[in-house]
Parts: C-alpha cells; structure tokens; sequence
C-alpha cells in the first residue's frame, strides 16, 4: 500500500519520517481522488461539530462517481470557462442523514487543491449549502486553489 511520509528534521541533524498509510476513497472509476487520510486531514477546519463528524464519515465511507452520464453532462466547462471539481443532488441530507455519494469531475487538481475541494463536495453531502460558513473551504463556491 501506498504511504504518505512526512519528513521532519530533529535537532540533532536526523530526519524522521512519520508515515500513514494512504487508503483510496471509495469510487466508480475516479483516478484523480485524494486519500481518505488527506480528505479528513483536510477537514479539521471546519468549525461545526456535526458537520465536520459527517465530513470524517464521509470521506471515509461516501461513494465518489466518476462514471455516469450526468457526471459528464455537469463536469463540462462553462461558457466563461468556469469548472465545477464536483458536486452533489440536493436533496433533504443533514450531518446526521448525509447522502451517500458525490459526483467528481476528476479534474487534474493539485493533491492539496483537491483534497480541499472533497471536503467541500463531502460538506453537501451532509446537508451544508454554498455561504453557511462553519470553515468549509470555498464557503462561496470559489474555490481559492488554482486548477
Ligand atoms: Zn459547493
């Protein structure tokens, strides 16, 4: 399995690595998903408890879609050129009944870039919407990673 290492150096000139093991979200033919490590590593700055549980879960148990037809319809790029790196169904989920799969558009995103923008599909899943704050990244829909 695969393994992301941090390298700290110590003060006696040694370096140290502390590494976790990279699980693979689950998905339907997604290649450019982060890991369910970076995606909850990424979700410690949201700021409502409910929310931010329902986030953990769900980068851990939610499916993320690559593969269907209304993925691609939606992943297209706007006429100004804007991009959308996924999105979810409304529908009536909350952070205690969160919904079970995102749509990805699997764009080439920075692995930072898209680990930020996953907790922010992950919070729609859980019933947040696009301005309710609570620390979510792109809290406007704006994402500020560049693609
Ligand atoms: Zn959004």
């Amino acid at each position: 399995m695969a393994r992301w290492c941090i390298a700290a150096a110590g003060l006696s000139g040694a370096t140290a690595f502390t590494c976790i093991p990279l699980t693979p979200m689950r998905s339907t033919s997604c290649e450019r998903i982060p890991s369910v490590e970076q995606c909850v590593g990424k979700s410690w700055v949201i700021t409502d408890d409910c929310l931010r549980k329902c986030v953990q879960a769900q980068c851990k148990g939610a499916t993320v879609a690559c593969d269907d037809f209304y993925t691609e319809a939606k992943c297209v790029p706007k006429k100004n050129g804007d991009r959308v790196a996924g999105f979810v169904i409304k529908g009536s989920q909350s952070c205690t009944s969160p919904r079970n799969e995102v749509k990805w558009c699997d764009l080439p995103l920075a692995s930072d870039c898209r680990a930020r923008a996953m907790v922010h599909e992950m919070a729609h899943t859980c019933g947040w919407h696009e301005g309710d704050g609570h620390g979510v990244p792109g809290n406007f829909g704006v994402d500020e990673c560049s693609f």
